[in-house]
């Protein structure tokens, strides 16, 4: 199960979890990209569920869940990275709305899933999680304050996960994403131009990830190779 899905991140792990043999279950909002995503991987000879739905919704997460284990027998990997912020605007200025907004999404969003993800990992007696937080969810990044703390609290989130399950066969941990070249960058920059070289200045390789490479290391997580690995927030982010 992939949150997020429909873009960037979300779908360069969809496309690269299914060459690797993975059935995919898609979750998102926009239907029609999943649904052309989960064609795409069908017709390469891939297993694809466009499930779409909004992780803020804890009834969408339970019937992507059900349709998961319906669909494929069981639920065994989940990369929890939907999410959203914006940049750029100072916390004094950011309007109530989106402080709830990037909190039910990146935050609410992660909870629902983990709250139905968890028990069906525990029904097929295995299960990797693979969290998206930020490197916003370590230090202050010049992201908007609402996304840092969202961000801080998917590695919280994560922890404490990984430290109840652990024991049971479960395995759950975080990327920690540098500056990534997706519509969430480009929608920022278009609001703030200034945001690009800044995006770029601060990592040590002076370059945006391609999703590609963000979704190798989620890959790693989600699979056996990363099997002594749990509760981790392991960074993908250029040098910082
Ligand atoms: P995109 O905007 O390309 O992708 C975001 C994805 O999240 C989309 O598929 C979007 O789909 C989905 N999404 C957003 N809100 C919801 C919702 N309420 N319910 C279901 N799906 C939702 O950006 P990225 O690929 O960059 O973002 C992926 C993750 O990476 C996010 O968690 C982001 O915070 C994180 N990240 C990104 C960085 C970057 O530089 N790009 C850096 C650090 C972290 P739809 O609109 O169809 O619902």
């Amino acid at each position: 199960m992939i949150t997020g899905a429909s873009s960037g991140i979300g779908a360069a792990a969809a496309r690269l979890f299914a060459a690797e043999g993975a059935a995919v279950v898609l979750m998102a909002r926009r239907e029609d990209r999943l649904k052309q995503l989960a064609d795409d991987i069908e017709a390469g000879g891939g297993r694809a569920l466009a499930a779409p739905g909004d992780v803020a919704c804890a009834e969408d997460v339970r019937q992507v869940v059900a349709r998961a284990e319906e669909t494929f027998g069981r639920l065994d990997v989940a990369f929890n990275n939907a999410g959203w912020g914006t940049a750029g605007t100072p916390l004094h200025e950011t309007e109530d709305a989106e402080f709830d907004k990037v909190m039910a999404v990146n935050v609410g969003g992660l909870w629902n899933c983990l709250r139905h993800q968890l028990p069906a990992m525990l029904r097929a007696g295995t299960g990797a999680v693979v969290n998206t937080a930020s490197t916003a969810g370590v230090v202050a990044t010049g992201a908007g304050a609402p996304y840092v703390a969202a961000k801080h609290a998917v590695i919280g989130l994560t922890k404490a996960a990984a430290a109840e399950y652990g024991e049971r066969g479960i395995r759950v941990n975080s990327l920690v994403v540098g500056t990534t070249r997706t519509e969430l960058i480009e929608g920022a920059v278009k609001q703030h131009p200034e945001l690009e070289t800044a995006f770029v200045e601060r990592q040590i390789q002076k370059r945006m990830a391609h999703p590609d490479e963000v979704a190798h290391a989620a890959l790693w997580l989600a699979g056996p190779h990363s099997s002594f690995v749990t509760g981790t927030a392991m960074a993908v982010d250029g040098g910082l």
